[in-house]
This record gives structure tokens, sequence and C-alpha cells, in this order.
């Protein structure tokens, strides 16, 4: 069958025009004006998106003795219907595993269940001669990007396996994020806040102040300044981390920069709130003071952040961010937010006047898609790429809540926000998939195996 979207407002990374899109066997068959297909959807008075690419999420992971609330179908379906139509989750190395187990396992957890399209980078925590030789078999299965942690007991590399790692990305043309924060340093905090009574979840941001991040983005930067690779910054949070990247590029050094909503909408309050309720907000980097966020909206501004990602990494409030009840140490890390990534960002950063929308569907969709290997086949909307489309309506306005929104999961960051404009329909490779918040169609999401990352 062959779909006409209609009189939408096409929205590139350079610019905004009004066209018709026909779509033909999953692909982007012709854009133009006066076109008509078999079905016809009316887009008047809407944006027309690529659709939208998350180049960070945890589904279906164990952590700290729990699993998160989102599996992949959970997860791929509050993702598709808030307008992602592809992310890519972190398989991760078990010490004393290998890369291609974790590879088996991810596809074990994710294929078949899928709303929306997926990939993996791959997380080393385990440096050794079977690893090194691993990435090159990685490469070739289209995992071209990889993960590493400067934090976290079982994930953490040193300085020396980060040197080697960032040696082999340079080798194979892959790209390493990094967790920033100095873990050892923050462990130490952590061990001493308990030991003098604090145990309450506001004491999770105290323990991990701006310097714990930035200290840790200075390291990795220098050492691959040292290695001769580009490094992708994963959930920038701070000025101080910022700092250290506009040194880093003035020295020339190709650095990625992700942000995410969360750090862009919250500030450090959240973990005033009474009851417990801080614990739902308990994420890593935790959510910083005001005077961060100014930052990190004027490198937005200035275009020195590539990527918005949401970091989704969901636990129910109840029986799972309880279980740190009396030991913030053992709030599990994380937040959802992969539906609500979309209407977020563009309420705080295009309705607001920040930036225009060309420089969201940038940070959201042609930049991901350069970056993490896809671009011959998705983020932006041109002949023979796969019909992702997201029909944004404007003027639909809508409150996000708990009791509204898809996650998986009891409780979201951002209840209450009022958003401008919401998701109306999402096209995955020409199928429509979803229509006014609900799911059309569901399991069809394929796995993309992925090139190198462009330039
Ligand atoms: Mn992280
Ligand atoms: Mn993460």
């Amino acid at each position: 069958m062959i779909t006409c979207i209609q009189n939408g407002k096409i929205v590139t990374g350079e610019r905004v025009f009004e066209a018709d899109i026909l779509i033909q066997d999953g692909r982007i068959a012709k854009i133009g004006t006066g076109l008509t297909g078999e079905k016809n959807v009316d887009a008047g008075g809407c944006l027309v998106f690529p659709g939208f690419i998350d180049g960070h999420t945890h589904l279906d992971m164990p952590v700290s003795g729990t699993v998160t609330a989102d599996n992949f179908k959970t997860g791929t379906e509050a993702a598709l219907i808030g307008g992602t139509t592809m992310l890519i989750d972190f398989a991760t190395q078990d010490q004393g595993g290998t890369l291609a187990e974790a590879l088996r396992v991810w596809h074990g957890r994710a294929d078949g269940n899928c709303a929306c399209d997926y990939g993996f980078h791959m997380a080393v925590t385990d440096w050794n001669e079977q690893t090194r030789k691993e990435l090159h078999e990685m490469a070739e299965a289209g995992i071209t990007s990889f993960k590493a942690y400067y934090a976290y007991g079982g994930l953490m590399l040193d300085d020396c396996a980060m040197y080697d790692l960032l040696c082999e990305m340079h080798e194979i043309g892959g790209i390493l994020g990094v967790h920033c924060e100095n873990g050892p340093i923050l462990e130490h905090l952590r061990a001493k806040a308990l030991e003098a009574g604090c145990t309450g979840p506001e004491w999770h941001a105290r323990t991990r102040p701006a310097v714990i991040e930035g200290e840790a983005v200075s390291r990795f930067l220098r050492i691959a300044e040292l290695a001769d690779a580009p490094a992708w910054i994963v959930h920038l949070s701070t000025e101080d981390g910022l700092g250290e990247i506009r040194a880093a590029r003035a020295r020339g050094q190709r650095v990625l920069v992700e942000s995410c909503p969360q750090y862009l909408t919250l500030t450090e309050e959240v973990y005033e709130r009474t009851g417990f309720e801080a614990a739902k907000y308990v994420c890593s980097p935790p959510i910083r003071p005001q005077s961060d966020q100014d930052a990190l909206w004027k490198a937005l501004e200035a275009g020195e952040i590539d990527i918005l990602s949401t970091d989704h990494c969901s636990f129910n409030f109840k029986g799972q961010k309880e279980m740190g009840r009396t030991n913030f140490t053992e709030i599990p890390n994380g937040m959802p937010g992969l539906e609500h990534r979309p209407t977020v960002m563009y309420t705080a950063a295009v309705a607001s006047g920040r930036i225009s929308v060309s420089a969201l569907c940038k940070m959201m969709a042609e930049i991901p898609a350069k970056m993490f290997g896809v671009w011959g086949q998705k983020g932006s909307l041109e002949v023979g790429k796969d019909a992702d489309i997201v029909i944004y309506d404007p003027q639909a306005d809508f409150t996000i809540s708990a009791d509204n929104q898809h996650h998986n999961c009891d409780y979201t960051p951002f209840e209450g926000f009022e958003t401008k404009g919401s998701v109306r329909d999402v096209f995955l490779r020409g199928i429509h998939a979803v229509h006014a918040g609900e799911l059309l169609e569901t399991g069809r999401g394929q796995y993309v195996a992925r090139d190198k990352m462009m330039g």
C-alpha cells in the first residue's frame, strides 16, 4: 500500500518546509507537493519529523539485586508512542564473560519483543586479550559503539584498560562512551556518609558533587587524547564537565557530548522532597543545581551538545526504590524517560524559543544517526530512507502523569509537566504504528546492524 502524509511541515536539520511524503515498501519514495497515495494522512498544521533515535537506554537490565521495571516490550512500546522509532541499549559484558555472550543475552531479551527498531552498544567491563580480539567481531556484527564505566563495582575499568580500549577504538573506527564519575572517591564519600549516620536519599546527590564528574571527564578526555580516539561523554550534567570538554575541543579533540532531559528540566530541589519521594530522582549523575542547568542550556543553545538521550533505566517506587529506605546506597539508580523525551524537549527547548525545531531534529535524529552508524537508512526524511516518521501536533498540549504514561513504572519524574503539543502519529518503516497516544501495531521492531560512525 502506498501511504501519503500530506500538508505537513517537514523538519530537517537545516530547515522546515511544507510538502507531502509518499511511502512505499517501508521507505520514503517521494517528497513533493500535490502527492496522493492509496491511504492519505493529513498532517496540516503539524510538524513532520524523522523518527527520533534514543542512543542511551537500559531495558530488562539486572541492577542492584533487581531488574529494571521496563523490559524490551514495555520500554519500546512507550518509546514508539512517544515518537522514538529506534533505540540503542547497552549490552553489558559480565566480568569473566565474553562480549559474544553478552550480545547473545541481549538479543535473547530483545528479539521478537520490540515495538521499535533497536541496536546495541557493547559495555566492556573486563579488559583482556580475548576482549580485545572480540571488539573486531563486534564491529562486524554491527556493534560500532562501546561503553566503559569509571564508576560502579563490577563495571569499572582502570585508566590503563581505558587507554588500551581507546587505542582499539582508533583501530576499528569505533566510538567509546564513558560514564564519567570517579567511582573510588564517590564510594569513599558514600561510606563516610553512612558512617556518620546519613542514610536518606538526599545523600545520593551530596556524595556525588560536580567535581566527581568533572575529574572523570577530564581524565577520560586526556586518555582519549593520548590514544588519538574520539570520545563520547554520556549524560553530561555539570558546568564543571563542560569546561573540560571545551578545553579538549580547543586542543583539537573530537568530543561528542550527550545530555538528557532530566538535567535540563529538573534541579536539585527534587532531593529535598519528603516522604522518601527524593528516591524517585536517584540517578547517576544526580540532578544538579540551577547553575549547572543554566550552563547546559547555554551549551545547548550554542550547539555544543550533540545528542539528547534519556538514560532510561526505570524502577518502581514501590518495592524497588524502597529497597533503599534505610540506606540511600541501596536505592537502584535510574529513572524512566523514554516516552517523554520528544515532548519534554520540544516544550523546554523549542516552544520556549531557546533553539529552532531544526536544531532539535539534529540532536534527536540526525546526529545520533550519524554517530551510531545508521545514517544510510535513518535519521532524516529523505528519499530511499526508512519511513520512520513522527507527526507532531504543536497545538495538542498535554500534561504528563504516571496515570497516562506507557512506561511500566509507577511514577514519572516529569509528573505534572505541561507539554506544548504532542506526538500524534508514528510510522515505523512505513507501518502506521501509533495514533493519538495509542499503539496500532506492536512487535514490529527489528534489530539494526550498524555501520561505523560517520566522519
Ligand atoms: Mn551512566
Ligand atoms: Mn546509562
